[in-house]
């Protein structure tokens, strides 16, 4: 079955681990013993209930979570966040958004729908080839938060460090990188990631909070937006999305048997630098962004021409690759190299690469 497998290289929904599948698959129709598939399961049932501690407990253990942060489990996926964030955790109404790219832009202006918000940094003069540096960032000491997007999933840039902002909380879209590389949970006040890129599958949002930033919202808030609400239901106010939250638990216990995000990092660091050192040694392709913030993710260029570039798309799929196509906004191609894509994969693209770079110079 997996020979018929394409190497799908796409941003989102993406691929999962084959393990994962098999297993899931094993488990599709009587889930050990249940007589039941996950997906028939009461939530409140003890086989269920088993499942999400499992996977909460194996997420605080992945992440190395502190015990001062709570996880939530919430449907609406990231784009939900952009909502809930201003409207949980803006105390006085003010709050720094740096933009990087798409999604911190939507999330700047769904952010001001609610508060004052400050735009520390903009990138989009130079289409977000570039991270801003802890210089060129103007933030507000009075802000309530800084929010930001560890990895731009359109653009191809990563963070590389944790601004420092005097206190005030960092809170993070890591929709494209959570689960990629260890990260230390304590510098954030808020992590948070849909889940269908390398976390499992879509319908899952997943949210990692400092328990002090939680407060009361007000009255009008709707219930399914209010953090507190949900962590003082341990997610289960309403119907989880208990299918994505068991895949997730699967994709955990996959990374945990392979040692851990120490292990996943340097998995993906050897994917990318294979990319990006072909990338750098041809004078055909072009990348996107910068050298010092290219993401270990989303690898990002063009070919000299735009015709060239859907000719490449075309062909790619021809030789067994998928979703290639970069996103209207940047053009071009993107090659979406998640946890879960196998190295042959990468250097199944890079061979394609060379012949394509020879027979279109
Ligand atoms: N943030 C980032 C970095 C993303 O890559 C995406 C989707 O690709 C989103 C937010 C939006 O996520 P969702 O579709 O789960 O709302």
């Amino acid at each position: 079955m997996t020979e018929k497998r394409v190497f799908n290289f796409s941003a989102g929904p993406s691929m999962l681990p084959v393990p994962v599948l098999e297993k899931a698959a094993k488990q599709m129709l009587n889930y050990e013993n249940s007589g039941m598939s996950v997906m028939e399961m009461s939530h409140r049932s003890s086989s269920y209930l088993d499942i999400f501690e499992k996977t909460k407990g194996l997420l605080k253990k992945v992440m190395n979570i502190p015990d001062d942060y709570k996880i939530v489990f919430i449907q609406g996926g990231a784009t939900q966040q952009f909502s809930m964030v201003p409207l949980n955790l803006l105390k006085n109404g003010k709050a720094d958004y740096i933009i990087t790219g798409a999604f911190s832009k939507k999330a700047a202006a769904e952010a001001k729908k609610f508060g004052e918000i400050n735009i520390a940094y903009d990138g989009s003069a130079n289409n977000f080839k570039h991270i801003p540096t802890q210089d060129e960032l103007n933030l507000d000491p009075e802000a309530s938060y800084v929010h930001l997007c560890a990895n731009n999933t359109i653009y191809g840039t990563e963070w590389k460090y944790v601004p420092e902002t005097n206190g005030v909380p960092v809170i993070v879209d890591m929709s494209s990188n959570i689960l990629s590389k260890p990260v230390d949970v304590s510098k954030y006040g808020m992590i948070y990631a849909g889940a269908q890129k390398n976390m499992g599958i879509a319908g899952l949002g997943v949210a990692i909070i400092k328990e002090d930033l939680l407060q009361k919202v007000a009255p009008t808030t709707p219930v399914l937006l209010d953090y507190k609400l949900m962590i003082d239901n341990d997610s289960m106010y309403n119907t989880p999305p208990a299918y994505a939250i068991y895949v997730l638990g699967l994709v955990l216990e996959w990374i945990d048997n392979l040692g851990g995000l120490e292990v996943m990092e340097e998995r993906n660091i050897k994917k990318a630098n294979l990319l990006y050192d072909y990338l750098d040694r041809s004078d055909f392709y072009i990348c996107h962004s910068n050298k010092d913030n290219r993401s270990l993710m989303n690898v990002t260029f063009t070919t000299p021409d735009k015709d060239l570039d859907a000719k490449f798309v075309k062909e790619s799929i021809v030789a067994g690759m998928t979703n290639l196509k970069g996103h209207r906004s940047v053009g071009g191609i993107r090659a979406s190299i998640y946890n879960a894509m196998p190295i042959e994969g990468v250097e199944k693209l890079i061979a394609f690469m060379k012949d394509f770079e020879a027979s279109n110079k």
